[in-house]
């Protein structure tokens, strides 16, 4: 029976998913399909120049959904290499300063000595942007958004903070669940795949709402080759 129980909750994933896909994939078509039969009807020169743009706009965002949702379903291993976390917040220092001054809002880093950690920095990158990037858009003008690393008993804490509008209560069981999104043009897919790159980590998420902001925090397990070249055990 429980085999059974395992097998039907998975087929409504599947279902879930699949719907899920369908109607984000559609979206974008159903645009483009009014775009070229406006030009059908239409076929001036003047509206064709910004009704192309529009279609490729459609057109790229289909791709990276299926793209983001791609990377979201494969199940090859990742491969983890001995790195310091700092290093890989420091890189994409430019960026995020650059997301953050484009949108009038301020972000600031607070990195603390920290033992080198097995990390994907493809995936880690892609887990800070998108994590940032939901803490950018909660915030509806100004505030800042501080991203910090630091030492918790045995775990390295990578701790991402926003000033923004907060996750209400009955919303925590749903995050991270693929196409749960709150937003016109979201896609529900940027936290699904954090807590999968998470998960391939050996790392938990936690996140800590209110009205007043909301902070993810990660916590990195220390592999006992750094800790020995530290010395801490001995
Ligand atoms: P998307 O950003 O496309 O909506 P995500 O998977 O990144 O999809 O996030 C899912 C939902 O979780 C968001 O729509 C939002 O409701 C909520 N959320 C995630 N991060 C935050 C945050 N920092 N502040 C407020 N709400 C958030
Ligand atoms: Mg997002």
């Amino acid at each position: 029976a429980q085999d059974e129980m395992a097998r039907l909750d998975r087929l409504n994933l599947v279902g879930q998913l699949a719907a899920g896909i369908g109607h984000e994939i559609r979206n974008p078509l159903t645009t483009i399909r009014g775009y070229l039969q406006l030009i059908g009807i239409k076929p001036d020169y003047a509206i064709l120049k910004p009704t192309f743009d529009l279609m490729i706009s459609e057109v790229d965002r289909a791709n990276s959904i299926i793209t983001e949702f791609l990377s979201l379903a494969q199940t090859k291993k990742s491969e983890l290499k001995q790195q310091n976390l700092n290093d890989i917040l420091d890189q994409l220092y430019p960026l995020l300063e650059a997301d953050a001054f484009s949108q009038n809002k301020q972000i600031r880093f607070t990195l603390g000595e920290i033992f080198d950690l097995e990390l994907n920095a493809k995936e880690i990158t892609q887990l800070i942007l998108n994590l940032t990037r939901n803490g950018l858009e909660a915030m509806a003008e100004r505030g800042c958004l501080t991203i910090e690393s630091y030492l918790q008993d045995d775990k390295v804490v990578l701790a991402i903070e926003d000033e923004g509008c907060g996750i209400p209560p009955e919303n925590n069981q749903k995050l991270g669940t693929p196409f749960f999104t709150t937003k016109d043009t979201g896609t529900g897919l940027g936290l699904a795949t954090c807590y999968k790159i998470v998960e391939a980590h050996g790392a938990k998420i936690c996140v800590n709402s209110s009205s007043r902001g909301t902070t993810f925090y990660i916590y990195f397990p220390i592999p006992d080759q750094a800790k020995e070249k530290h010395q801490m055990i001995a």
